[in-house]
Order: structure tokens, then sequence, then C-alpha cells
């Protein structure tokens, strides 16, 4: 999976009221955006190395194998640049990895 990260500056999101795609204030260590076609709205994910998300935001440029993860910080976002980790989407206390099920 492709890991990225933003911000809610005008710059990563053409808008700055920090309010995700489904509603929610986006929060940093939980706030992720990704294609719903891929990962449901509202799941938990867990980034190996990274930690565990929710699934609470889109992005026009989020599709297939990418997530993006929100950083209160826009420099931080862009330190944090393009990185590749394994995903897993957590059901209960079963785990399946999004890596390999969603190669495109
Ligand atoms: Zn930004």
């Amino acid at each position: 999976m492709t890991i990225t990260a933003y911000c809610p500056c005008p710059i990563c999101c053409g808008k700055s009221d920090g309010i995700t795609s489904s509603g929610t204030r986006a929060k940093e260590k939980q706030t992720i955006a990704v294609d719903p076609n891929v990962i449901p709205m509202g799941s938990e994910v867990h980034l190996e190395g990274l930690g565990t998300f929710i699934a609470e935001d889109t992005g026009g440029a989020i599709k297939g194998n990418r997530i993006d993860i929100y950083m209160d910080d826009h420099t931080q976002a862009l330190l944090f640049g393009i990185q590749e980790t394994k995903a897993y989407l957590i059901k209960g206390n079963q785990r399946k990895n999004l890596t390999q099920d969603t190669l495109l």
C-alpha cells in the first residue's frame, strides 16, 4: 500500500475546515483518507509501522492502493513523503491483508 500524508490546508485539501468527507473532524493519529471502493468508510485499518487508523476521509487523488494519513501540520505531511507499507483491515479480532487482496 502506498502511504502519503495530508493536512487540512487549502494546498492539501482545497479547503481548510478540517472536516472529513464523512462529516467528522479530522484527527491526527486517527484519520486516514481511502478509496472507499478498496476500504469501506469507517473501517479500522492497521498500517505496519505507523499505527491503527480509521477510514474517515476520501480524496480525489486517493484511488486504489493508496492511503493518505491526516496530520495537523503541513510541513510534517510533506516530510512524510511517500512510503510503502503493509495494510490490514481490522474486523473484530480478524485482520485482512489489504496489500495482497487489493493489488491492482
Ligand atoms: Zn497541507
